[in-house]
Parts: C-alpha cells; structure tokens; sequence
C-alpha cells in the first residue's frame, strides 16, 4: 500500500480545485457562503430547518472525520475531525478533490469502486488506506464512501483503525513469514503472486508480464542428513540472504519498481516474483546471479559448505495466467533443470510441455482406454521369399484415441510399460489375435493356415504369468500353439535365467515359437541366443536399408547378413528380414538365404478383413 501525503492535489483531470468548484457551482445552482466561505451542503430541506441543524452539528461535532461531497467527488462541506486529519482548516477544503485527500486514486481498483458510487451505480465503497498525519506520523483510516441519504451527495467518513491494523499487521507477519529465514512463506508469496497478476491486468502503465524463479537446493538433504538440521536451518538462511541481494540488485535496475520478492516456499524450495517483468532476459540475468551467489561457499559453525541450485524460470503475460498455472510451469521446468544435470537454470518451453502434458494423458488414460475398447490390431504378412505367398502375420496394436487419433505404438508401447499397463495391454492383444488367427483357420479349412506373431513386452514375462495366459487363451480360442509366435526383444531375453528363462521353455515347450524382433540393434550375440528356446529371428530394418540402391551396393552390408543368416541357420533358427521395401532388396535377401520377409513391398499392416480377402485370393500378398 502507498504512503501518501495529504495535499489539495489538482484532480485527475488536471483541473484546479477553484476552476471545478466554478462549475459544478453553475451546474448545482448552490452558492458558496461569503465571509467564511461556509456552504449549505445539507440545505434543500428548508422545511425542516430544526432538524436539519440538529445533523449539521452532529456533523460539526462528529469525533469521525466527515465530509460531503458532490457527484464529482468535490468536497462540499468537511467537519473539523476531518480537518483536523488533513491538517487544513475544514472551509478551505471545500471545493478541494476529496480522492487526494484520502489517497483513493493510487489503487486502480479502489478508483473504479469510489466512481461507481459517486455515479450511482454502487451503494458503498469501504477501503484501507495508509494516510500521513499533518504531523509526520502514518495513519492507518477505513474510508467510507456512500450516498447521503435523501441527497444528492455523497457521505465520505474515515475511521481511525491504526490500533487494530497494527495488531492485525502483526499477528500477519507471523502467520505469513518463515521462522527459519525471515522470508514471506507460501501463504504470502501466492497471495503476492496473485495480486500481481489482477494488477498486471489493471495497471495499464506496466508491462503486463510477470517472471518466476523457482529454484531448489541441489544436495541439501544430504546436508540436513549429515550435519544436523540446526547447520540445515543456518544455511537457508544464508541462502536466503544471497537470494535477497540477487533480488535487490535485480530490483534496482527493473524498470518499474526495486526489489523483487523473495520467498521460501518449504523445504529447500524458494522463488523469486518479478512483477512487471520485461522479458525471458531479465529472468535469465536474474538466474544466472542467483546461480553465482549460490557458487561462493558458505562457511557455517566452522564449516565450509558447498550448494548449488537448479532454478525453473518461467516468463509470460499476466493476463490469462493463472497463479496455478505459473506454479505449475514453474515446477515442471525447475523438474527439467533437474534433469537435465542440476545447477543450472532452465527455461520454461512450452513445446516441450506439450510434449510432457501429451505424454502424461496418454500414460494415465491407458488402461481406461483398454477397458473402453479403444484399441485394434493390424496385421502384416510375413512372406516366404522363395515362394512369395504370406506364411503367417504380424499383429501390431493401435489406439484410436479420442482426442489424438489413430496413434501408433510407438507412441505408447513405452509408456505403457512403465506404467505397467502393458500387463492389460498385452493380454488383450494376444486374446484379440489369437481369436482372429483361429478365425481365419475356420474360415479356410483347406490349406495351410496363417500363424500370427504377437509381440511381447519384457515386462509381461516380469509382471504377469505369461504361460498361464498363453495356455489359457490357446485353450479358450482353439488355436494350435504352432499358430503362434511370440516376438521378443534382445534385450528382454538377453541375461534371461530364472523366471524368463523358464517362462520361454515352458512356451517353447507348448508348441509356441519365440522369435528375436529388431534383431541387430542390441547385443546380437547369436551364441546366446542358441541356448535360449528361440526358433525365429526377425533382422532389424537397418540391415535392409542398406540393400536399397541396385547402383550403390554396400557390400559390407550385405556380407554381414549373409553371414548372419548362415550362422543363424547353422544354429537351427529361421531369418525373417523387416522392412522390405523394394524388390531387389526381396530378391537379395533371397539370394543370401533368408526365409522370410515383411514390409510395405508385400502390405501394410492391414485391418483384418484385408487378411482375409488376401487368403480367400490365395495368399497373394497385394493387398
Ligand atoms: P516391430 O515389431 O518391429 O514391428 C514392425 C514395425 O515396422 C511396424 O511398425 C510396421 O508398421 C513397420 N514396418 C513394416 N514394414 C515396414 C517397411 O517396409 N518399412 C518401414 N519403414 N516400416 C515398416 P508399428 O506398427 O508402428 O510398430 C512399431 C513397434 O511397436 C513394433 O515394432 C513393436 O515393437 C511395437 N508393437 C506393436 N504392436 C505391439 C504390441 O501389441 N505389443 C507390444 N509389446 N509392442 C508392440
Ligand atoms: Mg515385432
Ligand atoms: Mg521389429
């Protein structure tokens, strides 16, 4: 709040008090007393001339300080109370801006409300203001501002309440401030906070925008955990005092007004408010002091200490903003400095926050989404290279989501299986495929049936019984385990022994095929791979990219998968190539020995009914 002193300002309108005396005089037909200069403020009632006597020396006489003013905020008549308050003789008030006398202009929203009552359009104004006694000292005043009734003025009474505002002021102080480092606490800053925001949108001489720096102890716990929380109080409080020295000089040379606040947040957590801020700049300077001051160590009860921040910045247009939604940048951000290696400051992208926000609805939507039917398999044939007809398919999932579209799986195998929806996920993908696999065999009982290959997730052999779910879906659909192959990752079979290791003989045991996906992008170690119950081994894309130009053969590459391949086959397993492209990369895996192939030059993966259009015309695989 604004100290200020009372003075007979000129009004808002740069107009003289005696000019805008002059015509609201004209305008009211009331007349200014001579002599005195004493004016009838009460008058129109001459009827009731008793009575109305009685209210001018209850006026007079009020302790209250009173005036009455006319419907452009002029004084008409003050008491002595109200005199004595501005230090001016009550008839040379008369005429003089009643809002200067007590400080109504300097809060933006304070002035919108004094207007709306003079215009009529509000029965009452109450507001604190701060004012400064003739005498030097601040008066803390309750300013009423309200119709006089049956008038056409309006009543303007100030309480003296400086006694409970600095009891109040006190008891404040103490809920709003931490004990620990005498900073404003979390209550205060967001009520700050939010201030500044519904000023920013009212002041129109600021810059509208705001800044936030919300940092956090790199290490402090380990602080705290070793030398005690008394050395842990003693250095936030140092820290405390660094951030306010950044904040001061910051301040000094902001452009609207010095010192940004300063606030301990809990914990080893504090934030910086820049008001009026100017740009992502300021708060990048502001940062990097904080980062300096914070470099120095800190020699405390004989020791010396050694901290670093990691500080989320966050810079924006107040309006539209909401403390809430500040906060919340500036977490995510301060997360991402974090992240990205401590002790350093970072600053709020909103791409990259979409990209997190995108991530976080599609993780907590999972497994919702599963029960809601949201999800549907493709199918890609899997073709035999000497023959050229499709010998089994792959089923890959997609969601169609509600809000994002089809999304393909890379967008969410991942997230689902750090969320461990995957476990739900992948039961219903392996219950959907094997259904449509013993489909199609009914369907085309005469020739040799399509086996479908279901990927697996490293975290259903981890987190759910695999074996059981496999035997009891064979079981439930029908379908002979040799139509089915499970495709597994390297890396989730890689160092398998006890329970995976089990789980892949118990299912290699039952008939079904376990196949190596994307081979070659992990530890390609053939050798181990033999001792594992594995049949198949899907060649990872790259290989074949390499076979794509006829003009520029690679012939490392190809001498790499024909190596491959013939060890593989050495070693008892089959070699199915992915992405098959184009012809001549079918014709040269063909010739090296592959046995099978996948990819856009046979289909894409296609909606089940394809599948079977692409059987009923005997397998070729146009489709
Ligand atoms: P993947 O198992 O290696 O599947 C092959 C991917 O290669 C598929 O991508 C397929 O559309 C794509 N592809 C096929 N032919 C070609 C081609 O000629 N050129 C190129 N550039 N790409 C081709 P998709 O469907 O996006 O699947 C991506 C990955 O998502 C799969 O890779 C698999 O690891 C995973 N995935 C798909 N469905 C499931 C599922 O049900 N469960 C689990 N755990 N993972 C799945
Ligand atoms: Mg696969
Ligand atoms: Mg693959």
């Amino acid at each position: 709040m604004r100290e200020r002193a009372v003075s007979g300002h000129p009004d808002s309108t740069g107009r003289t008090p005696g000019a805008t005396l002059q015509s609201v005089t004209e305008r009211d037909g009331r007349t200014k007393a001579s002599g005195g200069g004493r004016r009838r403020p009460l008058g129109r009632c001459d009827d009731n001339a008793a009575g109305l006597a009685d209210y001018r020396a209850a006026f007079q006489a009020a302790r209250m300080p009173m005036a009455v003013l006319n419907r452009d905020g002029l004084v008409l008549a003050a008491n002595p109370a109200f005199g004595e308050l501005v230090g001016t003789d009550p008839d040379d008030l008369v005429a003089a801006t009643a809002a200067d006398l007590t400080d109504l202009g300097a809060d933006p929203r304070v002035w919108t409300a004094y207007r709306e009552v003079l215009c009529g359009r509000s029965d009452r104004l109450r507001c604190t203001r701060r004012l400064k006694h003739p005498d030097g000292h601040s008066v803390w005043v309750e300013v009423t501002v309200e119709p006089q009734m049956g008038e056409d003025g309006v009543l303007l009474s100030v309480d003296d309440i400086s006694d409970r505002h600095d009891l109040l002021a006190r008891l404040r102080h103490l809920q709003m401030h931490d004990p620990v480092t005498r900073l404003p606490n979390r209550a205060l800053f967001f009520e700050r906070l939010s201030g500044a925001l519904e000023t920013a949108a009212f002041e129109p001489a600021g810059t509208g925008r705001i800044g936030l720096c919300y940092l956090d102890l790199d290490g402090f716990k380990a602080v705290n955990d070793t030398l005690g929380h008394r050395v842990g109080d003693r250095l936030l409080s140092a820290v405390a005092q660094r951030l306010l020295r950044c904040a001061e000089t910051a301040g000094d040379r902001g452009p609207a007004h010095g010192g940004h606040l300063v606030a301990r947040l809990g914990g080893d957590e504090f934030a910086i408010l820049v008001e009026d801020s100017t740009g992502t700049d300021q708060l990048a300077e502001l940062a990097q002091c904080v980062l300096d001051a914070l470099q120095r160590p800190f020699d405390l009860a004989g020791q010396r200490l050694s901290v670093s921040a990691s500080i989320g910045v966050v810079e924006r247009t107040a309006s539209g903003t909401t403390a809430t939604g500040l906060m919340q940048a500036a977490d995510t951000t301060l997360f991402w400095a974090k992240e990205d290696g401590k002790a350093r400051w970072t600053l709020f992208d909103p791409e990259r926050n979409a990209h997190r926000m995108t991530r976080q609805a599609l993780s907590s939507t999972l497994r919702p989404a599963v029960d809601r039917g949201e999800f549907t398999l493709e199918y890609q044939p899997l073709v035999g290279l000497g023959d050229g007809r499709a010998q089994g398919v792959e089923a890959l999932v997609r969601w169609r989501h509600p809000q994002f579209g089809t999304l393909s799986p890379n967008r969410f195998i991942a997230l689902a299986e750090e969320n461990g929806a995957i476990v739900e996920l992948g039961r219903w993908v392996l219950e959907r495929a094997c259904h449509q696999a013993r489909a199609w065999q009914l369907a085309h009982p005469g020739g040799q049936p399509l086996f479908v290959s279901v990927n697996v997730a490293v975290r259903q052999v981890w987190d759910s019984d695999l074996v059981a779910d496999v035997a009891g879906i064979l079981a439930e659909t029908g379908l002979p385990p040799r139509l089915l192959q499970l495709e597994l990752t390297e890396s989730a079979v890689m160092g398998s022994a006890g329970r995976p290791l089990q789980a892949l003989q118990a299912l290699s045991d039952m008939g079904v095929r376990i196949a190596i996906d994307d081979f070659g992008t992990g530890y390609s170690n053939l050798a181990y791979l033999s001792r594992l119950p594995v049949s198949v081994l899907k060649l990872d894309g790259s290989f074949v990219h390499g076979f794509r130009s006829q003009e520029h053969p690679n012939p490392a590459d190809e001498m790499i998968v024909e190596a491959l391949v013939a060890l593989a086959h050495r070693l008892g397993l089959t070699v199915t190539a992915e992405c098959v492209e184009s012809a001549e990369q079918a014709e040269r895996l063909r010739r090296i020995g592959c046995d099978t192939g996948q990819g856009w030059l046979y289909s894409r993966p296609v909606a089940p009914d394809r599948v079977a259009a692409l059987l009923d015309a005997g397998r070729r695989t146009d489709c």
